[in-house]
């Protein structure tokens, strides 16, 4: 018996969330008294392979191949349920983000597995049976899920479990799947990247604006403060109708969800529909004129001021201060 992490890469490099995700599924062969097993699929340095032993994993296993350098759902799905088996694991963890949404369906089908996505809970044990807290309704609600298969498969929301460091350095060991072409109906050819911005499913920083900002004018501020944070930058839907940002900044219900560290909201409402999209952000900041707007209800710090004053004076201070 075991437990399996998926260990996901952007750029041959571990996010926090990985670290998060390893945590979580540590914590999960403790309740177990197994061992936790994590794979890893991409070129990611041997010593940041060995350092998940930190978090928890006794054992990586490290699948490099050329067939894989780019993301393919069913490939990476296969690589992940067959390791699983050859490892025994009755559990396997991942992020429930951009990828592992796409990943975690499939590797419940090919183990024939209960699946858990957005968890945001360690699981119940009852002999068998993992009672599992999750959100629902793109995060309004939450629903208790209970798994009673052999094998359970767990997508964890990001933000939802703290760091732990419990191990030391983990062996890693080389994993050569069994490739079927049936993995690889659709191929990835090639990435060509649209802008240098960083990308907003995966950002660890975010600075969104909304109608409040006016008009598309009025975004060179929204951006220098986004370019000095390292932060990604996010809209409200009013603002990719317009037309004034694109429609892969519109954040919420019918646009992107976002789990940053940090997401800063200026002159945004904060209507349901878009909180339904940052719920997940770890700390949330709203800069807003209007003291009453719905935002600061789940604002963890607020700014109640005129945009167009408080932004740059941010700006100054975060330039003052890294200088
Ligand atoms: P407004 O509601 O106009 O708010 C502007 C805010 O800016 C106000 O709070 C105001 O006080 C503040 N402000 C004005 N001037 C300043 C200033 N100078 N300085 C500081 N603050 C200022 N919306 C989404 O964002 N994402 C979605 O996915 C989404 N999906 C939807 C799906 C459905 C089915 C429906 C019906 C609606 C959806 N909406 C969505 C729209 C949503 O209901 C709101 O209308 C929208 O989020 C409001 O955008 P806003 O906050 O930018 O604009």
């Amino acid at each position: 018996m075991s437990v399996l992490v998926y260990v996901e890469n952007a750029d041959g490099k571990f996010k926090k969330s990985t670290f998060e995700v390893v945590s979580y599924a540590a914590a999960v062969s403790d309740l177990l008294k197994t061992e936790l097993i994590a794979i890893s699929i991409g070129d990611v340095k041997q010593d940041d392979l060995s350092n998940l032993g930190k978090y928890g994993a006794a054992k990586v296993l490290n699948v490099s191949s050329d067939k894989l350098k780019n993301f393919v759902n069913q490939a990476y799905a296969s690589v992940i349920a067959e390791a699983a088996k050859r490892e025994g694991s009755s559990v396997v963890v991942l992020a429930n983000s951009f990828t592992g949404k796409g990943l975690s369906p499939r590797i419940a089908v090919k183990l024939k597995a209960g699946l858990a996505d957005a968890a945001v809970e360690l699981p119940k044990t009852d002999n068998n049976t993992f009672t599992i807290k999750r959100t629902a309704f793109s995060g309004k609600a939450f629903a208790t899920v209970e798994l009673n298969s052999e094998v359970k498969v767990i997508a964890l929301n990001p933000n939802s479990f703290q760091l732990k460091e419990s191990g030391s350095i983990s062996k890693v060991e080389d994993f050569q799947p069994e490739f079927r072409d049936s993995d690889f109906r659709t191929m990835v050819s090639e990435i060509v990247r649209a802008s240098d911005k960083i990308a907003l499913p995966d950002a660890e920083l975010v600075v969104s604006a909304g109608r409040g900002m006016k008009g598309p004018e009025n975004w060179a501020m929204i951006e220098e403060l986004a370019g000095i944070l390292g932060a990604a930058t996010a809209c409200s839907k009013p603002v990719s109708d317009a037309g004034w940002r694109p429609h892969e900044e519109h954040v919420g219900q019918t646009g992107i969800a976002v789990s940053p560290n940090l997401y800063i909201a200026i002159g945004i409402s904060g209507a349901i529909q878009h909180l339904a999209g940052v719920s997940s952000s770890k700390t949330i900041v709203v800069i807003n004129k209007d003291p009453e707007a719905p935002f600061f209800k789940v604002a963890d710090y607020g700014i109640v001021g005129d945009a167009f004053e408080v932004v740059p004076k941010l700006i100054d201070a975060i330039k003052a201060y890294k200088a």
